[in-house]
């Protein structure tokens, strides 16, 4: 492993998988993480009980309890490419559906015809940062 790179990394599975699913589905064992890590420890003769960088692919939908234990057993990289995905649509998804009457044309809006639309524009940038620095998901407590 380290003829390839001192950071080489392994993206090992523990019943993750891509994308979100309905609640049930998906039965995470992140225990088995620490397991891997013994295995590699027990072949290379590593001092170290975590030998491995470890990457926790589809993290999306998993609760902040799972990303602890998994980063506990030596995960050095979460990717959550799904909720990130959610997070910016509904984001702006949310603004386009509020303030649709605002973006039908370039000039003129509820506030006069002859307003301009680069008022709403530049409202929508602050609007939708505000709100994803708000967000949970993207803001977790830990
Ligand atoms: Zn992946």
């Amino acid at each position: 492993m380290s003829e390839v790179s001192k950071y080489f990394s392994i993206a090992a599975g523990f019943g993750n998988v891509h994308g979100v699913y309905k609640p049930g589905n998906v039965k995470l064992r992140p225990e088995l993480l620490q397991k891997h890590q013994q295995f590699v420890k027990e072949k290379t003769n590593a001092k170290d009980d975590k030998p491995v960088f470890l990457v926790f692919h589809g993290g999306s939908g998993s609760s902040v309890d799972d990303f602890r234990q998994a980063i506990s057993y030596g995960v050095v990289k979460v990717n959550l490419d799904t909720d990130m995905q959610w997070a910016y649509l509904s984001g702006v998804r949310d603004y386009v559906l509020n303030k649709k009457d605002y973006l039908m044309t370039q000039v003129g809006n509820p506030d006069g015809e002859d307003k301009p639309v680069s008022d709403q524009v530049r409202s929508a940038c602050e609007v939708y940062t505000n709100t994803r620095l708000e967000q949970k998901v993207l803001r977790p407590s830990w």
